[in-house]
């Protein structure tokens, strides 16, 4: 008997690039069964005029230091509600609690809203070195360094970052020794470019010489932050070319013309406006005493000066060239969500729904089972992760089931936490997680180490 039977649903079918009706039969926290049959099950689900997909990954997000009370999730927790069954946090060379701690409170917590996985964070080990961000670290410190990595990757991190644009000082030869500490070739890497726009190529070509120079996988982060203020279409072609010859190269970008970083940081150095082309006014602050402000000089100032944590949201890039980005044919789209004391980008509570609602129904911009691919096999295959991201017999039940015609994101400049419209369901290991925007059972995700 069938534990779960998802009836008359829509499915993706990647190896023949269709959408397919049928139910879905699910077993012990397995796909058991696909076809027009209906087996006996002790629940059913009437998914008619629905799409069941694999629950979605995120490649790229920022669950990275865990609460010490109350409800120690925050990002996963927005995550679950817009379909994430899985998540790549770690990321831009942040990782603000070790591994082995992050794997533990997991396990003492019984489980998580949403499945983790984790890289190792390159700036904050520099960080605690006390060097610099526009200073070279020595080798002496790069030795040092690269213990605490190997011990991230002891503990089951998948791999490494960097948050080059945050630590300047960081040279490339920098970052290739650092990266001699992973031995095994089936590690990822991803990078947060070094600049952006009228410099994005040269970030861009930087990252790729990176990539041809090791054996492991290699992502570069949130590319519509580097390159959606004009150089877009020369970005695409670099990359294209770039992944065509090396393919483990790639890399993933978020639905948004604004992005979102904390207000000390470098990016926003002196320059950053006239570079960008844009005014204090297009920064929006997000927290106290700041929240919901738009920046003026004095304001810019100040919060800078004396909240360099703040984040901020830049509406800094260009819509078209944002699009351009999510429709290549390379390319994941994934959150990059980030949030502090719960404020901050919708893009954390609204990036899948809105992938699906806007870009797809509305605009039309790709097919429904090419943006599907983009945010469940892609990155299932780039993390290795061979039984999730796909509808098929011994996958993984990990599953959204989400309505075509009215899905679509709620969250907003101002408040990031305002639930998406039209995923019904939200299944972890065969077991219902989120059922019409009511948790079910927030603790069936697990961290997963790498050669799990
Ligand atoms: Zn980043």
């Amino acid at each position: 008997m069938l534990d779960i039977l998802i009836k008359n649903g829509t499915y993706p079918v990647f190896p023949r690039n269709t959408m397919e009706c049928g139910n879905v039969g699910i077993e012990n926290g397995t796909i058991t069964y696909l076809g027009g049959g209906e087996p006996a099950a002790r629940r059913v689900i009437d998914a008619a005029g629905k799409v069941v997909s694999p629950g979605f990954i995120d490649i790229h997000m920022h669950e990275e230091k865990f609460r010490k009370e109350g409800d120690h999730y925050c990002i996963a927790n927005l995550m679950l509600a817009m379909g994430v069954t899985t998540g790549l946090g770690g990321n831009c060379g942040d990782l603000f609690q070790e591994v082995d701690y992050f794997r533990r409170t997991v396990e003492n917590l019984g489980g998580a809203p949403i499945n983790y996985l984790l890289q190792s964070g390159y700036n904050i080990y520099r960080q605690a070195l006390g060097i610099g961000w526009h200073e070279a670290a020595t080798a002496e410190q790069i030795r040092q360094i690269k213990e605490k990595i190997r011990a991230d990757l002891a503990a089951g991190a998948i791999g490494l970052s960097f948050g080059i644009e945050y630590a300047p000082g960081m040279a490339t030869e920098e970052i290739l020794s650092a990266l001699t500490c992973l031995e095994d070739p089936g590690l990822y890497v991803s990078a947060h470019y070094r600049h952006d726009s009228t410099r994005a190529i040269e970030a861009i070509r930087e990252m790729i010489l990176i990539a041809d120079s090791i054996p492991q996988k290699f992502q570069i982060s949130h590319l519509s932050s580097c390159s959606a203020m004009g150089q877009m279409d020369e970005a695409l072609a670099v990359i294209n070319e770039a992944i065509d010859r090396n393919p483990r190269l790639d890399y993933d970008t978020y639905p948004y013309n604004a992005f979102s970083t904390r207000i000390g940081t470098t990016v926003f150095e002196p320059g950053c406006l006239e570079t960008w082309g844009k005014d204090y006014g297009d920064i929006l602050l997000t927290q106290p005493p700041y929240e919901g402000v738009r920046c003026t000089k004095e304001i810019f100032d100040d919060a800078r000066a004396n909240y360099p944590d703040m984040l901020t949201v830049a509406f800094a890039m260009d819509e078209d060239e944002i699009r351009k980005s999510i429709v290549n044919r390379h390319g994941m789209v994934a959150s990059d969500g980030i949030l502090s004391g719960g404020k901050g980008h919708p893009r954390a509570g609204g990036t899948f729904p809105r992938l699906l609602g806007k870009y797809v129904r509305e605009e039309g911009a790709l097919p429904l089972i090419d943006a599907l691919r983009k945010i469940t096999l892609e990155p299932a295959k780039r993390l290795d992760l061979d039984r999730k991201g796909r509808i098929e017999s011994g996958a993984d039940a990990d599953i959204t089931i989400f309505d075509p015609k009215t899905v679509i994101d709620g969250a907003t400049w101002t408040d990031p936490k305002i639930q998406p419209e039209g995923i019904d369901y939200v299944l972890l290991a065969g077991q219902v997680a989120m059922d019409h925007k009511k948790v079910v059972n927030d603790r069936l995700g697990r961290f997963i180490p790498y050669r799990r």
